[in-house]
């Protein structure tokens, strides 16, 4: 892993020197670590072609935003750089989050606090962010986002988007299928019969629930109407590549260590492929865009089968025990 020392927490220089190495030799975000105080810019460019241009808007929003005291402003910025390598474009995406945030950082460190007012003290009390951080800002805006979206048919089912939710620098991040007819109404995932299941679950690892995000693939509840009775139908797969996208924000945002699947459709919204379920399970995978994915069962699953209740219970346990050690590993 290559690790770049800044000379000091504010070394502008140093950064841009050790990001367009970086860039130039193709070094994913995830595998660079930065580290403040020692020599500035230790990844020096490589000899021949190593100058290539970025928008002056650019340069000068790295320059403020380093300013800022997130400890993953570094880090935001390179990736946001190799993001417009890619797309000289891209910092016009105003609504995308990597912009966004790095925007937010920007405007905090000169002094412009319109992003941190905008958090509403409910919101706060449920989701903790690193202290300097602007992660909650960039959740916020793309949660309320979220609530108004029409990517897919989905929207017009149910009565609400139900995004994520917990605090927003969590290690661990689950990911469900969709809400049902209980967190459809709550506006909230998890708080039906199978996210108590869940919570038990998960206090039986000695997993802090509290300490976790939770989430769904597709954020809205599709079902069909019988009578009274909403019943559950299983998202789609342009449903669920469509709501890929919302995944993709909380995802880049929190940035977990460990992101796991719970049943096939949060699988498959995560690694972008059908996944079985035996064959991956209990044991960590990388994804692509960084962190480890990992894969077990939904708990509404253990409420429906049954065979050997207790056994499948039990080996659900498990797996999120190794999870949660895992997790504390990767702290
Ligand atoms: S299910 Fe997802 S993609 Fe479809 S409308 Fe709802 S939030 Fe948007």
């Amino acid at each position: 892993m290559p690790v770049v020392t800044l000379a000091h927490d504010r070394d502008f220089a140093g950064w841009r020197n050790a990001a367009r190495a970086l860039a130039l030799r193709g070094v994913p975000p995830a595998e660079v670590e930065w580290r403040i105080g020692g020599p500035g810019g230790s990844e020096a460019p490589p000899p021949g072609d190593n100058v290539f241009h970025v928008p002056r808007a650019f340069v000068d929003l790295a320059r403020a935003a380093i300013c800022h005291d997130d400890p993953e402003r570094f880090s935001l910025l390179y990736e946001l750089l190799l993001r417009i390598r890619a797309d000289p474009h891209a910092l016009d995406q105003a609504d995308a989050p990597l912009v966004c945030r790095v925007r937010a950082l920007a405007d905090q460190a000169s002094g412009n606090k319109a992003s941190g007012e905008a958090l509403s003290g409910a919101m706060a009390g449920n989701l903790r962010a690193r202290p300097g951080s602007n992660a909650l800002a960039a959740w916020e805006a793309v949660r309320a986002e979220a609530m108004g979206c029409t990517r897919c048919h989905l929207y017009k089912c149910g009565t609400q988007t139900v995004f994520g939710e917990g605090p927003v620098d969590s290690r661990i991040m689950f990911v469900g299928e969709q809400p049902g007819d209980q967190e459809d109404l709550a506006g909230r995932p998890f708080v039906g019969p199978a996210g108590r299941l869940f919570d038990k679950a998960l206090g039986d690892a000695g997993v802090d629930r509290r300490r976790t995000y939770v989430t769904n693939a597709v954020k809205h509840f599709k079902f069909e109407r019988r009578g009274k009775r909403r019943i559950h139908q299983k998202p789609e797969a342009p449903e669920i590549e469509a709501c890929r996208w919302w995944l993709e924000q909380e995802r880049t945002i929190l940035r977990p260590g460990l992101t796991v699947a719970l049943g096939a459709t949060a699988a498959r919204s995560l690694f972008g492929r059908i996944v079985t379920i035996s064959r991956m399970r209990g044991e960590p995978h990388p994804i692509p865009d960084g962190g480890e994915g990992w894969v077990t069962v939904h708990p509404s699953f253990l409420l429906r089968v049954r065979d050997d209740k207790e056994r499948e219970y039990a080996r659900f346990v498990e797996d999120l025990h190794r999870i949660g050690e895992r997790a504390k590993v990767l702290a």
